[in-house]
């Protein structure tokens, strides 16, 4: 019988213990945790995920800005902006959302980042820390699947682990992650991407398949072994006439067709999604304590 993993849930309950902590900062007089976010131009996808972010701090109790920029904004002054955020005491941590305009030169905008102010752990600083085990700030969904792992209290060690997916946000970190020698972690990672051969034969033989390629229901039931735990990162949006949004997301796998085939399986939405934002107040909290940067 599977068990499906509930993003939701444990990330309300995440949320409420960081709410908790906040509390007792505010309560003894301490420095409330501030999260900025750069947001150039108006794509709607990062509108909405630029709002949810801010949401989730007021939420638990943070201090939240947003810094919006037009997207004519010349590379120069964006990084005089995010010169300005690193050395702006009162921000403890700041995300530039992604995408940028294309004449924006993204790895130059991340390094100018200060890898003590950098949440969503994309500084190659962080990513550099990350492989080789030192604390650092891990990205967020990379991060939100660890904790769920971690919540279920499901074992690790000595599996198999196949990552279908090599992005830098999502694919290489998770893959680093549960090779490390920690919980979670200790696997036999396979990594798999457009190029690769044989992925059905590959994920075949995975203890835990970790999907994230967005390609919609691509991971069906002959490629998934029995007993399996699988975690479905992709989220397509598709039209649909049966919401009121007028579209659905949908994951990875064929969750009806895979979903008794394993021990556990995540949903999607309502599995690693809302473990991302989670993960980011997370990472803003240790910034403002300097638990990582002293
Ligand atoms: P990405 O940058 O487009 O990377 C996709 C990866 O999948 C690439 O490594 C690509 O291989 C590989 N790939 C594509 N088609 C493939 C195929 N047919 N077989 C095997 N590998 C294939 O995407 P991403 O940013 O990592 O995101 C992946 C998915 O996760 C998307 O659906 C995205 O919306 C979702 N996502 C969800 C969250 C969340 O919070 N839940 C967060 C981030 C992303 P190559 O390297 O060879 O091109």
């Amino acid at each position: 019988m599977h068990q499906v993993i509930d993003g939701k849930k444990i990330s309300e309950q995440i949320q409420s213990e960081i709410a908790a902590e906040v509390a007792v900062i505010k309560s003894s007089g301490g420095k409330v945790p501030h999260l900025a976010a750069v947001l150039v131009g108006n794509d709607g996808a990062s509108e909405t995920y630029v709002n949810g972010k801010v949401k989730a701090c007021e939420k638990v109790g943070f201090k939240s800005s947003l810094h919006r920029m037009e997207n004519s904004v010349s590379e120069n002054d964006l990084l005089k902006k995010i010169s300005d955020l690193n050395n702006d005491a009162d921000i403890d941590g700041f995300i530039v959302q992604l995408p940028l305009p294309k004449h924006i030169n993204v790895p130059k905008i991340t390094e100018a980042v200060s890898p003590a102010k950098d949440v969503d752990g994309f500084h190659p600083v962080n990513t550099g820390r990350m492989l080789q085990n030192i604390p650092c700030y891990l990205p967020a969904t990379p991060y939100g699947i660890m904790l769920l792992l971690e919540r279920y209290k499901i074992e690790t060690s000595g599996m198999h682990c196949v990552v279908l997916g090599r992005s830098n946000i999502v694919g290489l970190p998770v893959s680093v992650l549960l090779e490390r020698n920690t919980y979670p972690g200790n696997c036999t990672v396979t990594v798999c991407h457009s190029k690769t051969k044989n992925i059905p034969e590959i994920t075949q033989t995975a203890d835990i398949l970790i999907t994230a390629i967005g390609k919609p229901e691509f991971v069906t039931a002959d490629m998934v072994k029995n007993g399996a735990v699988v975690i479905d990162v992709g989220i397509t949006r598709i039209k649909s006439s049966e919401t009121k949004s007028g579209y659905r997301l949908i994951g990875d796998v064929k969750f009806d067709d895979v979903a008794p085939k394993c021990s556990y399986i995540t949903p999607v939405p309502g599995g690693v999604g809302p473990m991302t934002i989670t993960a980011l107040l997370k990472n803003t909290l240790a910034a403002s304590r300097k638990e990582i940067y002293k």
